[in-house]
């Protein structure tokens, strides 16, 4: 094996919950071509494959993942201006640093990324968003290498984004993105992002080992409200619990196992479903085995 890759590698490392067992395989390509030689192998190091961003939105189980995790190089983490006035971004560049750049560089409508703790690979993936806004609004086109070892092209009109998700048709790393830019008053961007950045500090904890909103939004109602009537606020496993800021958000106190996490995750919806028959669904992605 060449060293793009590493053997039972901490996954509680490359998840904002700080939890999840040993991954069997790490693969780290630094670009295209390494994707495509790994996916073109003939073995079965691509055989179970799961693509990790920031890990922002991930709960790694205790047992760990047993194939490969792949996780992209620094390498693609570029941003860049181009000769049409759009941005190509690497899949493994941070929103906050694309929102920052864009502020630099006064393209608008970016304002929202810097809330948001991912990699920007994730939000296309997530079809992140707050306060109205989504990453799917500013895709004009993404690059992907498929898990059949092709690098392709997508228009956004080959993409089917919706709430929380995106669906390229077949399984894929993102590799990078081509981003709308629309200039605007830098003052202006400016004041937006110190707008949305106070919001969030007003609404959400920060500084806490969480993936953000457990479970999405169930049509117009705000799952928060529903966790909240629902008398869940204090209900607590292990080292697991509900922010006392935002109730959607669930925190790792620092000695919760993932099975911790798991067992409250069920036990809200379950009282939630008694209270008010309406299921919630994941945000969250639980990856590998318990
Ligand atoms: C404090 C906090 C606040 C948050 N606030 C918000 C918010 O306001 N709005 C919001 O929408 N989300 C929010 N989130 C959730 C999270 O940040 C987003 O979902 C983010 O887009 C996930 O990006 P990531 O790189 O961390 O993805 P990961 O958690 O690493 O992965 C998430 C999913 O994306 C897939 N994926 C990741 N990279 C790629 C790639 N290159 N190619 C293909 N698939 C890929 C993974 O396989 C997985 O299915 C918050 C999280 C935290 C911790």
């Amino acid at each position: 094996m060449s060293n793009l890759f590493s053997r039972d590698i901490d996954l509680k490392n490359y998840s904002w919950f700080n939890l999840g067992g040993p991954a069997k395989n790490f693969f780290k390509p630094k670009n295209n071509t390494d994707l495509i030689n790994f996916f073109n192998k003939k073995n079965d190091i691509n055989k179970n494959i799961h693509i990790l961003g920031a890990g922002s939105n991930t709960l790694f189980r205790d047992g760990g993942y047993n194939g490969t995790i792949i996780k992209l190089g620094k390498e693609f983490s570029n941003i860049e201006i181009l000769n049409d006035g759009n941005l190509l971004v690497g899949a493994a560049c941070l929103d906050k640093k694309i929102a920052n750049f864009a502020l630099e560089n006064s393209f608008k409508d970016f304002e929202f990324l810097s809330c948001i703790p991912g990699s920007i690979g994730g939000a296309i993936a997530m079809n992140c968003g707050c306060y109205g806004n989504e990453i799917s609004k500013l895709v004009i086109s993404v690059d992907a290498v498929t898990f059949d070892g092709q690098l392709k092209t997508f228009n956004k009109d080959q993409i089917k984004f919706f709430y929380r998700g995106s669906d390229f048709g077949e399984p894929l790393i993102i590799t990078s993105a081509k981003l709308k830019g629309s200039k605007g008053k830098k003052k202006e961007i400016q004041e937006k992002q110190n707008k949305f950045l106070d919001q969030k500090k007003k609404s959400q904890p920060s500084k806490i080992k969480t993936c953000g909103s457990t479970f999405k939004n169930p049509g117009n109602k705000k799952a928060w409200e529903l966790i909240k009537d629902s008398g869940c606020i204090n209900l607590k496993v292990g080292g697991a619990k509900l922010s006392n800021q935002h109730c959607n958000f669930f925190v790792n106190e620092g000695n919760a196992t993932s099975k911790d996490i798991e067992l409250l995750i069920e036990s809200v919806k379950d009282k939630v479903y008694l209270k008010t028959g309406i299921k919630l669904d994941l945000e969250i992605k639980i990856v590998g085995k318990n």
